[in-house]
């Protein structure tokens, strides 16, 4: 069976007053049997990984092909391993359109990220026109092509599915929906290889989406910046 994982990702949100939610997010997730990742900005790892007791693991959004260079406001995979992380988001649909990440870009950061021994948390999505106009699976299957490298494995990637007209627009995928492409999915990868939904997940539409047989848990924006959110979403799904 596949590993669950309830994933959050921050985006460009948090403070190092915000480390509490992780901290209480930690407390709500004690006695579960999924694993649990926030994905924080790079500023707040160092001090979100500071307890050995502590279950939440700590991932960051971004990293660079490189291990190190001069390449101005970058950060590097071994650089969030350092810092504390264990996994790390690539390609984003939000860095896909503001930063022009390509397939290849993301192909080359997922390497860097196994090369630094952080577990990748690949996305792909389609966008609303690539669905309307039919081409979702197709979409899907060329961005997994293209950016998944040779040499992925269960142990060292995780997918997420994020449709982009589902992210941060409170507009989740129906269960037909996500279940249609889950199985495109999981036809295409590992049979042990988790595979996350992401967009829109809250506590109230977790429960029917993690139902659903080749989904393996949820990548959450929004409803992860506070642990009264998050934690039932994890719930849900231990
Ligand atoms: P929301 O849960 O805010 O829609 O964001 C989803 C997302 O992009 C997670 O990576």
């Amino acid at each position: 069976m596949p590993q669950k994982y309830a994933a959050g990702n921050w985006k460009m949100n948090g403070l190092v007053s915000d480390l509490t939610e992780v901290l209480e997010i930690d407390k709500g997730v004690q006695d579960l049997a999924c694993n649990t990742v926030i994905c924080l900005p790079a500023t707040l790892i160092y001090a979100a990984d500071g307890d050995p007791r502590q279950v939440v693991e700590i991932g960051g959004q971004y990293c660079h092909p490189s291990a190190s260079g001069a390449h101005t406001g970058d950060i590097s995979a071994e650089m969030l391993s350092e810092a504390g992380a264990a996994f790390v988001v690539t390609g984003h649909s939000e860095r896909r359109t503001d930063h022009g990440e390509t397939d290849a870009d993301v192909r080359a950061q997922t390497e860097a990220a196994w090369r630094a021994g952080l577990v990748a948390i690949l996305c792909i999505g389609e966008t609303l026109a690539q669905r309307e106009a039919g081409e979702t699976l197709s979409v899907l299957a060329g961005q997994l092509k293209g950016s998944l490298p040779d040499g992925a494995t269960p142990e060292n990637t995780i997918i997420a599915y994020e449709p982009v007209w589902a992210i941060g627009t409170g507009k989740v995928a129906t269960p037909e929906q996500v279940a249609e492409v889950h199985d495109a999915l999981r036809a295409q990868v590992d049979p042990e290889m988790s595979l996350l939904y992401g967009g829109s997940v809250k506590a109230a539409n977790a429960a029917e989406l993690f139902a659903l047989t080749n989904v393996d848990g949820a990548l959450v924006g929004g409803a992860s910046l506070k642990a009264v959110d998050f934690v039932p979403i994890a719930r849900a799904l231990a």
